[in-house]
């Protein structure tokens, strides 16, 4: 069976995050980005929603959502701050506030998660270091056991959030953090675990200045001898690599929804230009060369949207059932790869569209061609991706990283 209707539930919920979007974020998006943080206001109005880590179990404060309705909410954000700082915040902590609700001990999730959903606390992920982001097997932050619990040493860098934890929400909050528990196993010797990050006893925290979607942060945090307790690791040690690959799957398919959110309301906003604005006597949206490009820019990302969405069909079916393991990665990666570069080509042309006003910031599609650019690395390359979709296609025996 196959069904293009949304409930009335999932109707009704996009409509009002279309309506907050409409008022509180679109207007502000420039101020958003110059000032470099989200305002408290829409960080407020994103937990009243029930948007924060809604992924999560209601026991937790979330609303337990299925990750189509969570696509939907992330596409609607897109549409109202194009900069994706606020698709960023929603989007991290929903996928992963679901790894750590699946996988984290009890006493753990009932410390942090309630924090979560009330947008007192942040949730990301931090994998990457400063000499190894997409060779994540080749990691060297570690954890050994000590005592009761463990003791961590090693860096994360171009962390998104770092900001958010230390300087913006009260309650701080922290990762779902790649270590390795046993360094000669490569990917198999891998753990997660929550690490907090804000006034954590050997903890320090670094900020960086990025040329785009800067109303999140992105930054690092160093780690000497880190105590944290043995409730911290989520799931199995050992198996942290396979348990972070589910939540890089559910991140890469809700970035396919903000891209195409970003991309659609960036032609929109040029749509109304091309009906008004003239050249040679008649508006530039009747000429051919101008109005096909903004046919086939509108039908690609159409059809990005529906491959997002499957994505996320295909990732809650599997949290179902069980079923579709190497389903759930490939359609993931496929919306991975193509969406964010296609996003960035059809606003680029919105801004050609302009002419030069294009090029000042009055018009506010550069924000939007930054922001979907992070989405080239954030959650996994584009080449990553790629070496993804051949591994399905193909089998681990062709692997091109092997
Ligand atoms: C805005 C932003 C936010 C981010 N937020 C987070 C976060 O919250 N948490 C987190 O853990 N990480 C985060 N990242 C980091 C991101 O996941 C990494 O940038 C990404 O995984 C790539 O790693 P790297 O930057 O170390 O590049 P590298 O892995 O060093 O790669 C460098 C280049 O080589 C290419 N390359 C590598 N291997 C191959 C190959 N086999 N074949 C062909 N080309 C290859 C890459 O595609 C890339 O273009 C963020 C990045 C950005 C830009």
């Amino acid at each position: 069976m196959l069904d293009f209707e949304l409930s009335e539930e999932q109707r009704m919920l996009v409509e009002a995050v279309r309506k907050f979007g409409k008022t509180e974020i679109a207007p502000y998006i420039r101020k958003i980005d110059t000032d470099q943080k989200l305002p408290q206001r829409v960080i407020s109005g994103l937990a009243d929603l029930g948007l924060l880590g809604m992924s999560v179990s209601q026991e937790y404060g979330g609303a337990d959502a299925d990750p189509v309705t969570v696509g939907l909410v992330a596409e609607e954000l897109a549409k109202a701050d194009i900069t994706c700082a606020t698709p960023t915040f929603f989007l991290v902590q929903a996928a992963w506030g679901h790894i750590f609700n699946k996988y984290g001990t009890k006493k753990a999730k009932e410390a942090i998660l309630p924090k979560v959903t009330k947008g007192e606390a942040f949730i990301g992920i931090a994998s990457t270091e400063p000499d190894t982001g997409s060779d994540v097997a080749n990691m060297k932050t570690n954890a050994k056991k000590k005592g009761g619990g463990y003791v961590v040493n090693g860096e994360k860098m171009f962390i998104s959030g770092v900001g958010e934890i230390q300087n913006v929400l009260p309650a701080g909050g922290g990762y779902v953090m790649l270590a390795k528990t046993e360094p000669d196993k490569g990917a198999k010797g891998i753990s997660l675990f929550y690490m907090p990050i804000k006034g954590t006893k050997g903890v320090t925290p670094t900020l960086l200045d990025d040329w785009g979607r800067r109303g999140i942060s992105t930054g690092g945090f160093a780690m000497e001898d880190v105590e944290i307790p043995a409730e911290y690791l989520i799931g199995p040690e050992n198996k942290g690599f396979f348990l972070a690959m589910e939540g890089f799957e559910y991140a890469r398919a809700i970035i396919g929804m903000v891209c195409c959110g970003a991309a659609m309301a960036s032609l929109d906003h040029a749509m109304e230009y091309l009906k008004i604005r003239k050249a040679f006597g008649r508006p530039i949206g009747t000429f051919e060369g101008v109005q096909f490009k903004l046919a086939e820019h509108y039908t690609r990302m159409d059809a990005l949207r529906l491959l997002a969405l499957r994505a996320l069909w295909q990732y809650g079916r599997e949290m179902k059932t069980g079923e579709g393991r190497f389903l759930t990665a490939l359609y993931c990666a496929e919306s991975k790869l193509l969406a964010p570069e296609s996003a960035f080509d059809a606003i680029n042309d919105a801004i050609h569209w302009f002419g030069a006003f294009g090029y000042t910031v009055e018009c506010p599609l550069e924000l939007a061609l930054k922001g979907v650019r992070s989405y080239y690395w954030a959650e996994g390359t584009r080449e990553v991706m790629r070496t993804i979709v051949g591994r399905e296609l193909m089998g681990k025996e062709y692997v091109v990283t092997r």
